[in-house]
Order: C-alpha cells, then sequence, then structure tokens
C-alpha cells in the first residue's frame, strides 16, 4: 500500500484513482490553481471532469489532506503543505506565491485586542510585495 494510500484511510477517506493522483500532484509542491492540477491530473488517468476534480479538493481540504488559499485577485489555489500554520507572500507584480514560517508555528500567530466573543483558531497573514524578479524588471524600465 502507498503512503498515499495509508494517509487517505487514516482519515476514514476512501481511496479512489483521482485522489491519489489529486495527492500525487500536490505532493510534488508549490500552489496550483484548479485548472493546473486538472490538467496534470488528465496526464495521470485517462478522463477526470473538472467537477470531480474539485470534489476530490473539498474531500482533501475537509479531510485536512490539502490547504486552500486564495490571495486577493487570484483564483484559489491548493497545497499539500498543511498543518504547520505557514503563511504566503505574493507578488503584485506577477502573482507568484511563496510559503512563509509562521514566527509562532502555532495557531492563531496573532492575538487580536477584541475577538468579539469568538475563539480563534486560526490568522490567515498575507505578505504583499514584489518579487525579485518583479524588482529586477522594475530596476531595468526606470
Ligand atoms: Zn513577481
Ligand atoms: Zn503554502
Ligand atoms: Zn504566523
Amino acid at each position: 500500500m502507498s503512503s498515499a494510500e495509508e494517509l487517505l484511510r487514516s482519515r476514514g477517506l476512501r481511496v479512489t484513482r483521482p485522489r491519489l493522483a489529486v495527492l500525487d500532484v500536490l505532493a510534488a509542491g508549490g500552489h496550483l490553481e484548479v485548472e493546473e492540477i486538472t490538467r496534470q491530473v488528465r496526464e495521470r488517468l485517462d478522463s477526470v471532469s473538472t467537477q470531480a476534480v474539485y470534489d476530490v479538493l473539498g474531500a482533501l481540504s475537509r479531510a485536512g489532506l490539502s490547504r486552500r488559499i486564495e490571495p486577493a485577485g487570484s483564483p484559489a489555489r491548493y497545497e499539500a503543505r498543511v498543518g504547520d500554520n505557514h503563511h504566503h507572500v505574493v507578488c503584485r507584480g506577477c502573482g507568484m506565491i511563496a510559503d512563509v514560517d509562521c514566527a509562532v508555528g502555532e495557531a492563531p500567530c496573532l492575538e487580536p485586542h477584541s475577538a468579539h466573543g469568538f475563539e480563534i483558531d486560526e490568522a490567515e497573514v498575507t505578505f504583499w510585495g514584489l518579487c525579485p524578479s518583479c524588482q529586477a524588471r522594475r530596476t531595468a524600465d526606470e
């Protein structure tokens, strides 16, 4: 049994070929759009609908096997790095996304002055800026 199969079983999920294929695509790393995940899944399986990929991603996210992020102005992206409360830095120029380790390492990483009675379990932190190649392009344009 592969580790992906064990992962699915450990979360009480049925092992299916689309689920294994999506886990395999996400395992390569990065923050992928559904379109890109679907393209790569189709290289592994003969036919799979975009809706089927959405369904798989929903099940994996609910089971804590993938994480969905949606920076402002960008379509939702999925990644396999879960459970470590890391954050993201997004380039305003090209949209590139990179992981930023949490300074605290546990959720929530910020203590709000007033939580209005909410029990907080997550602080979503997104850093925005220009990536190195966009900085280089900006300097070249000047
Ligand atoms: Zn950039
Ligand atoms: Zn990430
Ligand atoms: Zn943090």
